[in-house]
């Protein structure tokens, strides 16, 4: 059954703001598949996006928030061998798979949102690149483009801060000239979302899709962005 939002007396949202990873892209599925060619296994696009939110939630779980547990838990979940995890996450993390693969019917998603004349902006930790990715896989660009129109891509790299630090939230919300108690925060890293975005006074809701999380958190689990596009119908 789907899980949405409880109903509240919260102002009504001119802003939202979203993660990228997990919530707009994944982790490039063909270069996941090469990868795990190397071990005789392969995946299908669903089993990766389970994989990855499956990732998230050892991520989340870990004292460090160390994402070394991120890749062990995806290749893990993709069939690699117990023996073969430790190694495999330290090869995968010296030659970083891009995140270009948008997740499953993101553009839609984000259209209803635009269609509700709210405005977007997207929240990342991120290397530089994020913007670019976002364009190319056609998910969304700042004016107009292939995707769909957002007022801002926030990249960790380029600004010099990175989630949970609030100074991050706060420079989108000077781009979407929101207040915090208008806007919303959708990611699916509770740690740097959830808490960064509540820490700005931004409400924010922890995309979470299979239930993995077991991490306390502050903020509601949705299962899906649609539930986003519910809250700002109401
Ligand atoms: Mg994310």
């Amino acid at each position: 059954m789907a899980r949405s939002p409880k109903p509240s007396g919260h102002a009504s949202v001119d802003a939202v703001l979203l993660d990228a990873g997990g919530v707009l892209l994944l982790p490039h599925h063909d270069t996941m598949r090469t990868r795990l060619a190397a071990f005789g296994r392969s995946a299908t696009d669903a089993e990766l996006t389970r994989a990855h939110y499956l990732g998230m939630a050892a991520l989340d779980a870990h004292p460090e928030h160390d994402w070394s547990a991120y890749r062990e838990a995806v290749a893990s979940a993709c069939g690699v061998p117990a023996e073969e995890l430790a190694a495999t996450q330290q090869a995968w993390a010296a030659n970083p798979c891009e995140w270009t693969s948008p997740t499953a019917g993101v553009v839609e998603l984000l259209r209803a949102l635009a269609d509700h004349g709210v405005a977007l902006a997207v929240v990342s930790n991120a290397a530089g690149r994020v913007e670019k990715q976002l364009g190319e896989a056609g998910v969304c660009q700042v004016g107009e483009g292939l995707g769909v129109p957002v007022v801002a891509v926030i990249d960790s790299h380029v600004v010099g801060v990175e989630k949970p630090d609030p100074g991050i939230f706060s420079l989108a919300l000077d781009a979407v000239g929101v207040p915090a108690e208008r806007a919303i925060m959708v990611g699916d890293y509770a740690y740097a979302d959830v808490r960064g975005a509540e820490a700005a006074g931004i409400r924010a809701f922890h995309l979470d899709p299979y239930g993995d999380c077991r991490t306390p958190h502050d903020g509601p689990d949705v299962d899906r962005l649609g539930a986003v596009v519910d809250v700002i119908r109401r």
